[in-house]
C-alpha cells in the first residue's frame, strides 16, 4: 500500500510534514525521474518505492524508470559493482562497448521523459551511461552511490569514472565512500520506514508468538545480532562474546540470518556459527526466509541488547532498526556504525569480542541503562535516520541545485 506523508505526522510530528511541504513548494511541478536498474530486490528498489510517492505527495511530478538488458549486461554491470568495491574482475573491451550499447538502447526509449525532465536521478553505474547520450538536457542530473566506491578497483573505475565525472551532482551515503569528482558532492546516508514490517508496531501478542516459536525463555535476557552469515558481520566473535557474558549471566543468544543460500561463502561462514554454537540450547542459529520482516522486528523488539559486531559494514540498517526499537546497540567500531552508535549514550562502539562481552554485562547488571540509552537510541534515529529526512535530503539538494543561485534566491 503507498503511503503519504501524512501517514508519519504520528512519527515525525507536523513540524517535520511542514517543512518538507514548504520544500515540495518552492519546487511545485519540478519534474524528477529516477532511474535504476530493477524495480524489485535490493535496496534501492526499496527506497524509489516509497520515495516517489512521497515526492509526488510533497507536490512534484516524480517518476521511476528501470532500464532492461540482457543477462550479460548484468554480468557486466555485476562486474562493476564488485570492481568499484574494490574486488579485481576481469572486464573487456567488449563488454564496455555492452554497456554503452544497453546505455544506449535504454536511452532511445527513455528519450521524451529523460530530456525533458527537471533533474534526473540516476543510481548506481548500471545506467549512469546515460548522461553522454543525452546532449538536449534541459535540467540537472545527479549521479547517486549506493556503494563504497573509495578503494576501487582502479581499471573499472578508470572505465566509469569519464561517464560519472559528467554530471551536475554526486550523492554518497557516507563521506568515507565517496571519490573525488569535478562537481558539488553531497551526503545522503540511508535511512529506515518506520511504517515498514520491519519496523511497525507490533501487537505484544505477536511478539510473544515468535519468542514462543524459537523457545526464548522470558525470564532470561536475550542478545540479538541479525545479519547475513558474512564474516564481516562476526558472528563467531558475537558467540564468543556470548560464552564470556555467559560466565556471569544466564543470557540467550540469537543470530538470525538468511536462510540456504548459493553462496558458498555464507554457507562456509554458517557451519563455521554451528560448529562454535555446538549444542547449547541458549544459542539460537535461525535460518529465515528471505520476507521475514516481521519476525525479524519481533526479534529485535525481544532482545534487551542489539548486536552488529561487524569488523567491516557500510551503513549498517540492522543497527538502526534496532535503535528505533527503542535498543542500545553494542556495534562493531567500523564504517556507518560509527555514524549511529554515539559511543556511550545510544550504546557502545567495540572491536573485540571481550570488549563486547564487557558492555553487553555492563547492561546486564544497568537494567535502568538499558532503557536509557534505548530511548536515546530512538530520538537519534528519529532525527536522522528515518525517511523524512532522506526525502528532506533529496528535496534541499534538488533546491540547491535548481536553476540560476539568484533567481533561487527571489523565488525562495
Ligand atoms: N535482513 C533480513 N534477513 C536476514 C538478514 C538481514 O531481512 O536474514 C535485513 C536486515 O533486517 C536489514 C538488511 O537485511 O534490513 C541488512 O542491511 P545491513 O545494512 O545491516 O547489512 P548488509 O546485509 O546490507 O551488509
Amino acid at each position: 500500500m503507498r503511503k503519504l506523508l501524512s501517514s508519519y505526522e504520528g512519527i515525525v510530528g507536523s513540524a517535520v510534514l511542514g517543512q518538507l511541504r514548504q520544500l515540495g513548494e518552492k519546487l511545485a511541478g519540478a519534474s524528477i525521474v529516477h532511474v535504476n536498474s530493477t524495480r524489485e530486490g535490493g535496496g534501492v528498489a526499496e527506497i524509489l518505492d516509497w520515495m516517489v510517492p512521497l515526492m509526488n505527495d510533497a507536490g512534484l511530478s516524480a517518476s521511476w524508470e528501470v532500464i532492461h538488458g540482457e543477462p550479460r549486461f548484468f554480468e557486466i554491470t555485476k562486474a562493476f559493482h564488485n570492481g568499484l568495491q574494490g574486488h579485481t574482475v576481469p572486464l573487456t573491451m567488449k563488454d564496455w562497448k555492452i554497456y554503452e550499447d544497453v546505455n544506449e538502447k535504454n536511452f532511445e526509449r527513455l528519450r521524451p521523459a529523460l530530456e525533458e525532465a527537471n533533474f534526473v536521478v540516476i543510481h548506481d553505474p548500471q545506467p549512469a551511461g546515460l548522461l553522454k547520450l543525452c546532449d538536449r538536457r534541459k535540467g540537472k542530473w545527479i549521479w547517486r552511490a549506493h556503494i563504497d566506491i573509495s578503494r576501487p578497483f582502479r581499471p573499472v573505475w578508470k572505465g566509469l569514472r569519464p561517464f560519472v565525472e559528467k554530471y551536475d551532482a554526486s550523492i554518497f551515503s557516507m563521506a568515507e565512500f565517496a571519490q573525488l569528482l569535478p562537481h558539488p558532492q553531497f551526503l545522503v546516508p540511508p535511512s529506515i520506514d518506520p511504517l515498514s514490517e520491519k519496523n511497525r508496531e507490533l501487537e505484544p501478542s505477536e511478539i510473544e508468538a515468535v519468542r514462543t516459536e524459537f523457545g526464548l525463555d522470558p525470564s532470561r535476557p536475550l542478545i540479538v545480532q541479525v545479519s547475513r552469515f558474512d564474516r564481516f558481520k562476526d558472528p563467531v566473535g558475537v558467540i564468543a562474546a556470548y560464552r564470556l557474558v555467559r560466565k556471569v549471566a544466564p543470557v540467550q543468544l540469537v543470530l538470525a540470518g538468511g536462510g540456504a543460500t548459493d553462496d558458498p561463502e555464507g554457507k562456509a561462514v554458517l557451519e563455521d556459527v554451528q560448529e562454535a554454537a555446538g549444542n547449547d540450547p541458549d544459542i539460537h542459529v535461525l535460518l529465515l526466509p528471505s520476507g521475514a520482516h516481521r519476525t525479524i522486528n519481533a526479534l529485535q523488539r525481544l532482545a534487551d541488547v542489539i548486536v552488529q559486531k561487524s569488523t567491516r559494514e557500510g551503513f549498517g540498517l540492522t543497527v538502526t532498526e534496532g535503535m528505533w526499537k527503542g535498543k542500545p546497540v553494542v556495534g562493531g567500531d567500523t564504517g556507518g556504525i560509527r555514524l549511529q552508535v554515539v559511543n556511550h549514550h545510544t550504546g557502545f562502539l567495540v572491536n573485540t569480542p571481550e570488549g563486547a562481552a564487557h558492555r553487553i554485562r555492563y547492561f546486564l547488571h544497568n537494567r535502568n541503562r538499558i532503557d536509557e540509552m534505548g530511548s536515546i537510541a530512538r530520538e537519534v534515529v528519529r532525527e536522522n535516520f528515518l525517511l523524512t529526512r532522506h526525502l528532506r535530503d533529496y528535496l534541499t539538494l534538488m533546491l540547491v541545485m535548481a536553476k540560476d543561485p539568484r533567481e533561487r534566491l527571489l523565488k525562495v
